[in-house]
């Protein structure tokens, strides 16, 4: 009888491949792949799996729009999920 175990990242490998630049969810679904077995495995598979997502992706889903909002007191233009107000603290609508 197989036990089914799952596999965790190493968070040292995942922590050196996302301060090279890659995705998270990649970086894990990478270290995954490989069994946490090398960090250059990590880095032959990575290509691979971004290209798989690549094909799987919608151009249109891929484009990120960022709302922002404007303060009603001072006016300034906030960005995106923030709670209060850059400038003067105002709570967002
Ligand atoms: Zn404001």
């Amino acid at each position: 009888m197989e036990e089914e175990k799952e596999i965790l990242p190493s968070e040292e490998f995942l922590n050196a491949l996302v301060q090279m630049g890659f995705p998270l969810d990649i970086s894990k679904q990478a270290l995954i792949q490989i069994k946490n077995e090398s960090l250059s495995a990590a880095l032959d598979i990575i290509p691979e799996i971004q290209a798989q997502r690549d094909k799987n992706k919608k151009p249109e889903t891929t484009k990120i729009k960022i709302v922002s909002y404007q303060c009603t007191t001072c006016t300034y233009i906030n960005p995106e999920g923030k709670g209060v107000c850059d400038i003067c603290g105002q709570i967002a609508p």
